[in-house]
Parts: structure tokens; C-alpha cells; sequence
């Protein structure tokens, strides 16, 4: 029973997070009224001009289709995970600062080697084996290769609409729940014959509804701490909603992740669904509460998870020799000061640098890209539309390395 230990594990995590961060000052920029305050703080502090130094890739519109015509694709993201650990492991200052680790040896034991290289295998082993060897990832700055948001805000609600319709969009300027007027790849696809009622999504942060917008896309939203809903709910959706209601949750507004992708993996196997986005959202949230531990334990299960969901598709006639991955996340963190790693948004120097990792059939497997290049959040809309043979309009061109 895999989910339920390591539903187990998190709990435990979560009362500690509680404690530790009881006191601290509310910078979840996902948690209702904190939220606007959040927003509210960036907008009065614009002075900062740090900028995105974005080179539109103008001629890349077209390129053959990587996958075909039964192409599936897994959109996948992870909350505000940082290039800096994606590339390098565990950072060994936040490992040492008891301020921001509870469990230093055991983190040490587990994730941390003085060569970052090691380092990163032991944290994300996912993408340091079988991403690595078949697919490619992007924005490791140490060698000047860039992946930034081409938004101007450096949090989740308009990184999200960055990344799901391919331009950002400067009218919004919170997180709050208000439904998306702009029209997301996913909402496009569904309404696209072939791919009617084969685009779902899944995400841990109850905003997603509205970045979506679900009611007027169609898409089935299962975000927050929504429940498996239909006629014909599986075992393990049935005990996925018990237990979801059970289980003590460290936020107001987002879910633990587990939850978040056993409804997606049933849900794949059960319907079949063409285009599937999911949103995993821990890693953001515990950077926020300042546990370092939490937040590597969360990047090292959500690659395990996705691990799962690559097999999965590698085990399945519909799936197998079709599917892409497409990874990525809403925005960066900083690095100094060093209590900056917890934060993001525009006064929080770094944390529109991203990063962007695919694997498929067709991608080739250039493996860590250490050239001199640079890439934007905008472009992952056009990538996937591209992957999947839909023509989508974007600001953002699909990414050539992985289209041709
Ligand atoms: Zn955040």
C-alpha cells in the first residue's frame, strides 16, 4: 500500500512544518487574503529593474511534428523548484542553516554529495537517469543556458497562464481566484474534434479551476482538495476521496501532492486521455515555511512520481512509443540573501529563472544542454501544441531542439 505510507510520511512532515513555522510572517501567496496582501507588497515595489533578458525566437514556427498523430503528452510542473537544485543538487549552505533543516544528517545521508553532479542523481534520479540519457533538459546557468519567465510579476498565477497559454499577460497581477480570460492550450485542444474530451488536469493548488477555467473550457479540473466525481469511480478513487478529507493538510489552498497524482494516474488509466496537465505544488509551499528538508523530500518524491507515470506509459499499447513528457515550473527563488530561497516575485533577485526538461519519442536526446542559449517560459504552450499537431496561436514559439 505505496500511497498510504507515504501518506504516513507526509503527515508526520506536515505537523512539523506547522510548529516550526507557526510564527512566521504569512508569505504563502497562495492562501486566500494573504495572497492579495502578497500581490499587493509586489505591485508598490517595481523599482527593482532587474530584467528578462528574452530573445524572441522568431522563425521557429514551424518544424515537424515529433510525435504524430496519436501523440499524447504528459505537462507536467513542479511549484517554484529551483534551477539551482534541478542542476545541482542539494544546496549545502541551506542543508547546514538549522534555521531551514530539522533533519540535516538524514538529508546529508540521502540526497547531499560534495559533488553536485552526485548530488542531483541522488535527489532527482529520474531526471539524472532516464530524462538524461533519452530526453533534455534546459537552464542550467552555469553554462549559460537560460530558461526565464517572460512575465513580469515572477509568481504562480501568471506563470501558470504563461506556461498554458504561451504569452504572458501583463493585466494579471494576482493570484487570486478569478477566472482566466485567456484561452490555455488545454481549454484549444478540447475544443479541437480529435481531441474533445481527452485533455484533463490535475493540480494541487485550488487556483487551478480559474487558471483554467473550467467552466467555460470543459476541461475536467481536479485541483485543491476536489474529490474523484463520476458515475464510475475506481477502488482507488473511492479511497483516494475518504482519505483525502482525512488527512491533515499544512495549507488552506493547496493538497499534498500524493493526492494530487494517484487522482491523475487512475484517472489515466481509467479514461485514456490524450493531454494531461499536472500541476504538483509542494516544493513552493514548503520553501515558503523555510523547511529545506520538506522541500527536497518533495522534489525527490514528485521525480519518483513522474517516474511512475513514464513507466506507466511505457506499459501501455495507447501510451507506449507516443507519449512526451514536457516538465517545467511557474517560477524561480531566489539565492541572496540566503533566507531568499524561500521567496519569489519581482524583489526577489533570480526567481524568474526557470528551467524546461521533455522526453519522447522524436525529442532527441541531447541529454544536459550546455550550450549558450536562451529560452521562455512562453514557450512551452507551442512545444506541446507542436508535439501534439495542433495548430495554437502563442506569443511563444515551440522550442526547436525539441520539435525538430
Ligand atoms: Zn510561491
Amino acid at each position: 500500500m505505496k500511497p498510504i505510507n507515504q501518506l504516513i510520511s507526509i503527515a508526520s512532515i506536515t505537523l512539523v512544518v506547522g510548529c516550526v513555522t507557526n510564527n512566521s510572517k504569512p508569505v504563502i501567496e497562495s492562501a486566500g487574503v494573504d495572497m492579495v496582501q502578497y500581490e499587493t507588497d509586489l505591485c508598490e515595489c517595481e523599482q527593482i529593474t532587474t530584467q528578462v533578458e528574452q530573445k524572441a525566437d522568431m522563425g521557429a514556427a514551424e518544424g515537424a511534428l515529433v510525435g504524430g498523430g496519436d501523440s499524447t503528452v504528459f505537462w507536467i510542473t513542479f511549484d517554484g523548484l529551483r534551477w539551482q537544485e534541478v542542476f545541482g543538487g542539494v544546496d549545502t549552505a541551506l542543508m547546514k542553516n538549522e534555521s531551514y533543516t530539522n533533519t540535516r544528517e538524514e538529508i546529508q545521508t540521502r540526497f547531499w554529495d560534495e559533488d553536485p553532479l552526485k548530488s542531483r542523481e541522488k535527489l532527482m534520479p529520474f531526471f539524472w537517469s532516464v530524462m538524461k540519457s533519452e530526453g533534455q533538459l534546459y537552464g542550467n546557468r552555469n553554462f549559460h543556458n537560460k530558461v526565464n519567465v517572460s512575465n513580469k510579476q515572477w509568481f504562480s498565477y501568471p506563470g501558470y497562464n504563461e506556461i498554458l497559454t504561451g504569452s504572458a499577460d501583463p493585466t494579471i497581477q494576482s493570484n487570486a481566484r478569478e477566472w482566466n480570460k485567456n484561452v490555455t492550450l488545454l481549454e484549444y485542444a478540447n475544443q479541437q474534434k480529435t481531441f474533445n474530451g481527452k485533455v484533463a488536469a490535475f493540480a494541487s493548488w485550488n487556483v487551478f479551476p480559474y487558471i483554467i477555467n473550467d467552466e467555460r473550457s470543459g476541461v475536467p479540473v481536479n485541483a485543491g482538495f476536489r474529490t474523484a466525481v463520476g458515475s464510475k469511480l475506481t477502488k482507488k478513487e473511492l479511497l483516494l476521496n475518504e482519505i483525502q478529507g482525512q488527512t491533515p493538510s499544512p495549507w488552506t489552498s493547496v493538497r499534498l501532492d500524493v493526492f494530487t497524482h494517484h487522482y491523475a494516474l487512475e484517472y489515466i488509466k481509467k479514461k485514456k486521455p490524450s493531454l494531461v496537465y499536472i500541476a504538483y505544488g509542494e516544493t513552493d509551499d514548503f520553501a515558503h515555511n523555510g523547511d529545506y528538508d520538506a522541500y527536497l523530500n518533495s522534489a525527490h518524491r514528485t521525480d519518483a512520481f513522474i517516474r511512475e507515470l513514464w513507466d506507466f506509459a511505457q506499459s501501455h499499447p495507447k501510451y507506449k512509443g507516443k507519449t512526451s513528457l514536457i516538465i517545467s515550473t511557474d517560477h524561480g527563488r531566489g539565492t541572496f540573501p540566503i533566507d531568499s530561497w524561500r521567496s519569489h516575485g519581482t524583489r526577489t533577485k533570480g526567481s524568474d529563472q526557470t528551467w524546461i526538461a521533455a522526453l519522447g519519442p522524436g525529442i532527441k536526446a541531447l541529454g544536459e544542454v550546455k550550450e549558450n542559449m536562451q529560452l521562455s517560459q512562453n514557450q512551452l504552450a507551442q512545444t506541446v501544441a507542436k508535439i501534439l499537431g495542433l495548430d495554437f496561436k502563442s506569443q511563444g514559439t515551440a522550442v526547436k531542439t525539441i520539435v525538430e
